[in-house]
C-alpha cells in the first residue's frame, strides 16, 4: 500500500470501498490532519457525492476513481456535511451543473472559515518559522507540517447552492438520502447522511475510527446526543469522517471517548488545572489505555479547550490566528510529550 498523505504507514488500505449496493466510501488513511473520507450513492441515471476533500488536486483524484461508476449515473447532488474545508475545499471539481447542499449554520460557518489563501501562508509561514527555537517554531513545525500535503493555494471556491435546516429527504436516481443536521457538535452545523436502503451512515466528522476527535465548537453533551442519534438509525455500516469503516461497536468507542474526557476534564477543571494541564492528567491515566492508539491523541487538547472553557461559561475557541497558534504550539507540545512517553 502507498504511504498516506502524511508520509506514514497506512493501518487500512485508501480508495474507493464499496459498502452496499452502489454505496461507496472514498477513505484516506489513516485519518491524520486533513485526512478526510468521502461518499458516493449511485442510483438510477444519476448519483450523489458526499464531501469534496482538502484540494482540488485529490477531489480530481477520487472523481477520476469513481468514473466508471458515474458513466450512466452523473453527479446530480453534492452533499457537504460540514464547514471544515477539508469536506467541501474541492467542490469546484464537480459538474456545474451539481447541485451542492448543506445545513444553514455550515452556510454561515463556510463563510467565516479562513480562506484557503490564508491557510496556505499560514503552513508556508509554519515552515519558514520551524528552526526558531522555543514554542514559535513548535507551532510552526506543526502547523507547517499538517498543511504541507494539501495545495491549498490552488484551491478556488465553489460555495453550496442549497442550505436547510433540520432534516431534508433528497432522492437520488430513485434513492432516499436523509439529511439530518446534528450540530453543532464538531463544528457549528455537522449534519449525517443515512441511505436507508443499503443500511449506511455517512457520519462524517461526528465519526473518527482509530484517530483522536477534535471538538471546536461542542458542547460534548450535543456530540454524544449526535452519536446517540445515528446509534438510532436503522444502519450497520457507519463511514467516519477519518478513519477506517466501522460498525455500531465503532460509533460507541467515539461515545465512550467523549463520556470519558467529559468526566476526566471536568475534575480537572473543578480542581483549578488549565486546559493542558487537563490534558496532562488525562493521557497519565490508567483510564486512557482504550484510546492510547489512536491517530494524533494530542489533538485532544483542542477538545479538552472546548470543554474548560464551556464548563468556564465561556464560548468555543475563536477564529484569531493568534489564538489558533497559541493552542496549536501547546497541541505541539502534548504531542512531543506522549512521543518521550511511549
Ligand atoms: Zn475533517
Amino acid at each position: 500500500m502507498p504511504p498516506t498523505l502524511h508520509g506514514a504507514a497506512p493501518h487500512y488500505p485508501g480508495g474507493l470501498h464499496q459498502v452496499g449496493d452502489g454505496v461507496f466510501a472514498w477513505l484516506q488513511p489513516n485519518g491524520d490532519w486533513g485526512e478526510a473520507n468521502a461518499g458516493l450513492v449511485v442510483g438510477a441515471g444519476a448519483s450523489a457525492v458526499i464531501d469534496t476533500l482538502w484540494d482540488q488536486r485529490l477531489a480530481r483524484e477520487m472523481l477520476g476513481a469513481m468514473a466508471t461508476h458515474l458513466a450512466g449515473a452523473p453527479i446530480d447532488l453534492a452533499v457537504n456535511t460540514h464547514s471544515d474545508g477539508d469536506h467541501w475545499w474541492g467542490n469546484a471539481e464537480l459538474p456545474a451543473a451539481t447541485e451542492i447542499v448543506t445545513s444553514t449554520p455550515s452556510f454561515a460557518a463556510m463563510l467565516a472559515e479562513s480562506s484557503p489563501a490564508e491557510l496556505g501562508r499560514l503552513g508556508a509561514m509554519g515552515r519558514r518559522v520551524a528552526p526558531v527555537p522555543g514554542p514559535v517554531g513548535a507551532m510552526g513545525r506543526y502547523v507547517g507540517s499538517m498543511l504541507a500535503p494539501f495545495a491549498l493555494g490552488d484551491v478556488q471556491l465553489r460555495l453550496p447552492s442549497r442550505t436547510f435546516s433540520g432534516t431534508s429527504r433528497e432522492t437520488v436516481g430513485g434513492r432516499a438520502l436523509e439529511l439530518t443536521v446534528v450540530g453543532p457538535a464538531h463544528t457549528p452545523g455537522d449534519l449525517v447522511v443515512h441511505v436507508p436502503d443499503a443500511g449506511v451512515v455517512f457520519a462524517a466528522d461526528i465519526l473518527f475510527v482509530d484517530c483522536t476527535p477534535v471538538m471546536w465548537v461542542g458542547p460534548v453533551e450535543g456530540w454524544i446526543a449526535a452519536l446517540d442519534t445515528i446509534l438510532g438509525l436503522d444502519a450497520d455500516t457507519f463511514v467516519p469522517g477519518h478513519g477506517p469503516v466501522t460498525d455500531r461497536a465503532g460509533v460507541q468507542a467515539v461515545r465512550d471517548y467523549w463520556e470519558w474526557l467529559r468526566a476526566i476534564i471536568a475534575r480537572e477543571h473543578a480542581a483549578g488545572r488549565s486546559p493542558l494541564d487537563a490534558a496532562r492528567a488525562a493521557v497519565r491515566d490508567d483510564s486512557f489505555t482504550p484510546f492510547r492508539g489512536w491517530v494524533r491523541p494530542e489533538r485532544m487538547l483542542i477538545s479538552v479547550t472546548t470543554i474548560h472553557k464551556a464548563l468556564s461559561g465561556e464560548g468555543p475557541i475563536g477564529h484569531s490566528p493568534v489564538t489558533r497558534g497559541r493552542l496549536f504550539a501547546d497541541v505541539a507540545k502534548l504531542g512531543r510529550e506522549l512521543e518521550a512517553a511511549r
